[in-house]
């Protein structure tokens, strides 16, 4: 295959048997952008009277409804403390199933455990490695209570598709839009699609808080319902007491603490203020990516489909492995020698150790495991770094050509 070879050809010994690296520093595959109005937002708090609990929470979980178009949304600590609270929202327990698709981390599925429900496992599409609506349908059965869609690589789902069997078989329908902040199917924001919709903001994230995370919803009997898992399941906080001149409350069900605290919600304000930005920049440098990767044989972008934005919080490639003498570890290794930080995402769930006993198998996600990679995407990458990183494939590539 004399085209294939010279359009892979770059030459040099590869980094890893000794030679130059394609980067002398690490790429990484995510990471934060904090500028000093970030940090100045961060210092008044400090200043302030409200370390935790105060004005500021209620300022961002008002600022990221607007965003998201969600009727409330409810800060919480963490994603996972967000999809953990979205399940006692919704009365998961013992006995109750929960689908989820495989291709996802794994708190996806791990905060219906935490709930006492069980998760049960959907495949996804090949080309999207979004969960696959057939998939779906075929595993719902007496206990399924609902679903839950995440927005793999931060492209929205097929919610009609999803929303029609939902409805169909009088199952939730949830959002685990822990990649997607920023994206929109047929014109709504991800936030406002499903009856409730889960974000993190981990620094690889769109936006950051450090750890944080927030549960948008439809309806305020929900809103409460979180509010009140988030602080012990008190049935009034503080400022409520205060309000009310007493010191009483009372605890009917278990809760936890699982607050984001004043210093973290003034910086996620601050940074929902750059979410266009931050996430403008991601599909420009996706656009290099997929201008130059249209050239390079053998690697192939998840496919991008109609009416959606991408937030893009992942740029996901499948190799051609029948074109290598190397399995996708090897070209890992050799990428990361080369100082491109690429990675993987995700083992499916049902392969991990905890959920060995998971009945049903995902054939499509085990497949695409073994031939994704995760290539570097954040705001503050450069056009320069998008073309290092497919330099050093290209390299890798060529190398290992069968
Ligand atoms: C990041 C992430 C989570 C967990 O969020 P944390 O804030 O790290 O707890 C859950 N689901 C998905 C799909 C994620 O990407």
């Amino acid at each position: 295959m004399q085209t294939t070879r010279a359009k892979l050809e770059v030459g040099g010994q590869l980094a890893i048997d000794g030679g130059k690296p394609v980067r002398s520093s690490l790429l990484p595959y995510g990471r934060q952008t904090i500028a000093e109005d970030d940090i100045a937002a961060v210092v008044r708090v400090l200043r302030s009277d409200w370390l935790t609990t105060g004005p500021a929470v209620t300022e961002f979980e008002q600022a990221f409804a607007a965003v998201t178009g969600a009727e409330s949304a409810v800060s919480v600590s963490s994603g996972t403390a967000a999809l953990h609270a979205m399940m006692h929202a919704l009365r998961i327990g013992p006995g109750d199933e929960v689908i989820v698709p495989t291709m996802t981390f794994a708190g996806t599925a791990n905060a219906v455990r935490f709930a006492g429900g069980q998760p049960v496992f959907a495949d996804v599409d090949a080309a999207t490695l979004l969960i696959d609506p057939d998939s779906v349908a075929a595993r719902i059965g007496p206990r399924t209570r609902a679903i839950v869609a995440v927005d793999y690589a931060g492209q929205p789902c097929d919610y009609d598709a999803l929303s029609d069997i939902a409805q169909d078989k009088g199952l939730a329908l949830l959002s685990d839009a822990c990649h997607s902040l920023g994206a929109s199917y047929r014109g709504n924001p991800v936030g406002c699609l499903t009856a409730m919709t889960v974000f993190s903001f981990h620094p690889v994230k769109a936006i950051t808080t450090a750890e944080g995370g927030m549960v948008t919803v439809s309806d305020n009997g929900l809103a409460d319902r979180l509010r009140a898992f988030r602080n012990h399941c008190m049935n009034a906080d503080h400022q409520i007491r205060a309000a009310n001149g007493t010191w009483a409350y009372e605890i009917a069900e278990l809760g936890w603490n699982y607050r984001l605290n004043d210093m973290q919600c003034a910086l996620g304000l601050s940074q929902l203020g750059k979410l266009p930005e931050f996430i403008g920049k991601r599909q420009a440098l996706a656009g290099r990516y997929d201008e130059l990767l249209a050239d390079v044989p053998g690697v192939t972008p998840l496919a991008v489909l109609a009416e959606r934005t991408h937030a893009y919080h992942l740029y996901v490639v499948q190799l051609d492995l029948d074109a290598l003498t190397v399995d996708r570890g090897a070209v890992f290794a050799a990428l990361r020698a080369e100082g491109i930080g690429v990675n993987v995402h995700y083992l499916p769930v049902h392969r991990q150790p905890l959920y060995r006993d998971a009945r049903g198998s995902c054939p499509v996600a085990e497949a695409a495991y073994e031939r994704m990679l995760s290539l570097p995407i954040f705001p503050t990458m450069t056009m320069t770094d998008v073309e290092d990183v497919v330099t050093a494939l290209r390299k890798v590539l060529y190398a290992y050509r069968r």
